[in-house]
């Protein structure tokens, strides 16, 4: 089912540029999307937070891939053959994303980037902003010891002792199906709405700062989510003295490190002093403490 023609010099150790096929497609919610692809190599070296890069196997239009996170790995009978992705309409790529069904051909580079590290803490709260959720399955149960992750599998027993979604959108009918993260036992699930139509009244971050405040307070914090949210979960873990890992969704054309269209700005040693990283190569995961928080 899977061809694979090339492998780039700026791609990670284990990545491959493959044609492969839509396995299944599931609506989650509104205008989201989960979508299965059939990619045994790069499913057995995946891990959390890393990405890859996905677009319509032949033709120029659209002519750049678009960039999605490690959802979770599927297993078939000789181990992990298949990536799940979930992903939000946005525009011309995920527009027509929607409509792909089984069999559909599939251009596919990666796993690419770093991902998030492995917590070693005791309460590692995951802060996610509309579809910057999707992460946390996979961060999830590698920490709680459920599953394993790449090629030698870098974790293999509970890192932490619990994790804490807080998950924020605009209103209740932005809220994706979250079956699959209910299923995972010692991850609890907290909500918030601008509009208070679901969980808490209010950003996502006033749940960041209320659990600071209290003895549960998380000792690491990942975050993925629109980046005004992504730089405030920074600063309030800077100013609390908790470790802080952001991941980036900086727009990108060819997610190996070749085109730069994805620079951000990180701190240097003179005070006042920054530089640009490739969001694609040395990202899209930073410790926030790294960055030029706006
Ligand atoms: C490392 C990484 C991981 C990602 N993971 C996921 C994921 O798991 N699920 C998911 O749904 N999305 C994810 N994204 C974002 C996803 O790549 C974009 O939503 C997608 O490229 C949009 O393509 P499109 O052709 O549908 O939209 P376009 O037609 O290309 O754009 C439509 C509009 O959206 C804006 N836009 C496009 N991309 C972005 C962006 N990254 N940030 C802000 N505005 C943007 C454009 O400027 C334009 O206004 C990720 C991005 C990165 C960098």
């Amino acid at each position: 089912m899977t061809n694979e023609f090339s492998c780039l010099p700026g791609m990670t150790p284990h990545a491959s540029w493959v044609t492969t096929r839509v396995i299944e497609q599931q609506q989650l919610a509104p205008d989201t999307y989960r979508l299965r692809l059939h990619c045994p190599k790069a499913a057995r070296v995946i891990t959390p937070g890393q990405f890859f890069m996905v677009r319509p196997q032949g033709g120029t239009d659209p002519l750049l891939g678009r960039p999605f996170a490690l959802y979770d790995t599927v297993d078939g009978e000789e181990g992990p053959e298949a990536i799940d992705f979930v992903y939000h309409v946005i525009g011309k790529m995920t527009g027509l994303m929607s409509h792909w069904t089984q069999g559909e051909a599939v251009e596919f580079w990666g796993p690419l980037g770093n991902g998030f590290p492995v917590a070693h803490c005791r309460h590692l709260m995951y802060i996610g902003g509309g579809i910057g959720y999707t992460p946390v399955l996979a961060i999830a149960r590698e920490a709680l010891g459920h599953r394993r992750y790449g090629l030698p599998s870098r974790s293999s027993e509970r890192t932490v002792d619990r994790v804490t979604l807080c998950y924020g959108v605009r209103s209740a009918d932005h809220l994706a199906d979250l079956t699959d993260l209910n299923a995972v036992d010692g991850l609890a699930i907290r909500q918030a709405t601008d509009d208070g139509s679901a969980g808490h009244h209010g950003l996502v971050t006033d749940l960041l700062t209320e659990s600071l405040q209290s003895d549960g307070a998380p000792d690491t914090v990942f975050c993925c989510g629109p980046l005004p949210m992504m730089h405030a979960v920074g600063r309030i873990c800077e100013a609390a003295g908790v470790d802080c890992w952001l991941s980036l969704e900086s727009p990108m054309a060819c997610g190996f490190g070749a085109c730069f269209s994805c620079v951000t700005r990180i701190r240097t040693d003179d005070p006042d002093g920054w530089d640009y990283r490739r969001t694609c190569v040395e990202g899209p995961v930073f410790p926030a403490t790294q960055l030029v928080l706006d």
